[in-house]
């Protein structure tokens, strides 16, 4: 399936505000939007003050579809999902989008990034209650337990991430066993705890109109 391989900053940039499509590199002063906030392309200045209502949802959308990478067909199915649930559906969608195992393992701590944590996952490096699982859309269900596969353990990419991340017990649904390579997804998060900056509602209004 094809998918958006340039540089991740621009679409930050895009965006107007910090996806954190690195990950733990985010918080660098590299960061582009640290650096260069405008949109890309030589009308990148003027973008922001151009924005319509339409172009307001549309972005909140391509928002939180990038910091989650994921394509606009399998959002759609996410949207469909979540207004089937009962409850707020802005809400049900952000509770499927965190169930990802690629964003499971990256909050664990065991991948620099979402983008990353597929890598990882599709080389079959990660274990779910113990069975291989390479599919990084696999939604995680409560007290299922994600592990690191014993001759992946020494891998950079996962020992960097696990050394960078040192403030993984912020999230309250996730218990992470760090020694042992392994977390338990004990709960689907509240809204209140999903720490992404978006306003879901304007989603919502988007796929409604
Ligand atoms: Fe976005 Fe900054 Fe991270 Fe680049 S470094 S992906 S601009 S948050």
């Amino acid at each position: 399936m094809a998918r958006y391989t340039g540089p991740s900053c621009k679409l930050c940039r895009r965006e107007g505000k910090k996806l954190y499509l690195k990950g733990t590199r985010c918080n660098s002063d590299k960061c582009a939007m640290e650096r260069k906030a405008n949109a890309p392309g030589s009308k990148g200045r003027n973008f922001r003050k151009k924005i319509s209502d339409y172009g307001l949802h549309l972005r909140e959308k391509q928002a939180t579809r990038r910091i989650y990478g994921i394509l606009e067909r399998q959002f759609r199915r996410y949207f469909a999902m979540a207004s089937a649930k009962d409850g707020i559906t802005g809400e049900n969608l952000l509770q499927i989008l965190e169930a990802r195992l690629d964003n499971v393992l990256y909050r664990m701590g065991y991948a620099p990034s979402r983008k990353s944590a597929r890598q990882i996952i599709r080389h079959g490096h990660v274990l779910v209650n113990d069975r291989k699982t390479n599919i990084p859309s696999f939604l995680v269900k409560p007290n299922q337990v994600i592990s690191i596969k014993e001759k992946s353990r020494t891998m950079n990419i996962i020992q960097e991430a696990m050394e960078s991340s040192t403030d993984v017990s912020k999230y309250e649904w996730l218990e992470i066993d760090k020694d042992n390579f392994k977390g338990t997804f004990i709960a689907v998060p509240s809204r209140a705890q999903i720490p992404v900056d978006v306003d879901e509602r304007l989603i919502v209004e988007f796929y409604s109109k």
